[in-house]
């Protein structure tokens, strides 16, 4: 895969942004929340410059870099979350590192630290979206034989029916 670097975009222009009611919001009319460090006026400048590098053809470092909208439900320095387009359950987030690694296979003891902060974001957004009272699920897929399909890592948060076990 072509790991050359793309230019990224506010990611703003592009994506809707959405509230801890769930309601999408737009732009700059994000209210401040935990959720959305970087539209707080927090953020930690363009990916670009933290060194990190955006990859062409990939989907979700374009939906980061706001060149294909999604509606976003939180970000921060090192993660971005936004709603799954073909949801799987009534609530579905999909969870990444900013950072475009392909898959779970290739993480190293380097990425711990992003890879634990994905973890502890989902499980943040689940607990302050009420879905600790149903049930969660996190998902996450390496390889083509366990349904992975966009080469950037992702986590899904699941919620709003039951899950069967074992999952399919
Ligand atoms: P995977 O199959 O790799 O574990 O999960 C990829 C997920 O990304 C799928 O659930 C799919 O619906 C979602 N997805 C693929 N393309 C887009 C997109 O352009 N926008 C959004 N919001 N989700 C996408
Ligand atoms: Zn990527």
């Amino acid at each position: 895969m072509s790991s050359s670097a793309c230019a990224y975009l506010d990611h703003t222009t592009a994506s809707s942004q959405e509230g801890q009611n769930g309601t999408p919001q737009t732009g700059n009319e994000q209210a401040p929340s935990s959720e959305s460090q970087a539209a707080e006026g927090q953020g930690t400048g363009s990916p670009e410059s933290r060194g990190e590098k955006a990859v062409n053809d990939c989907i979700f470092c374009k939906i980061i870099a706001g060149q294909i909208p999604s509606t976003v439900v939180f970000e921060d320095e090192d993660v971005f979350a936004f709603r799954d387009n073909n949801p799987q359950a009534p609530q579905h987030v999909l969870v990444v590192p900013k950072r475009h690694i392909e898959k779970l296979n290739d993480l190293t003891a380097n990425d711990a630290p992003v890879v634990g902060k994905l973890l502890v974001a989902a499980c943040r957004f689940a607990r302050e979206h009420g879905m600790d009272a149903q049930g969660y699920r996190i998902v996450l897929n390496n390889g083509e034989g366990a349904g992975q399909s966009v080469w950037h890592i992702h986590a899904h948060l699941l919620s709003g029916r039951p899950f069967r076990w074992p999952p399919g």
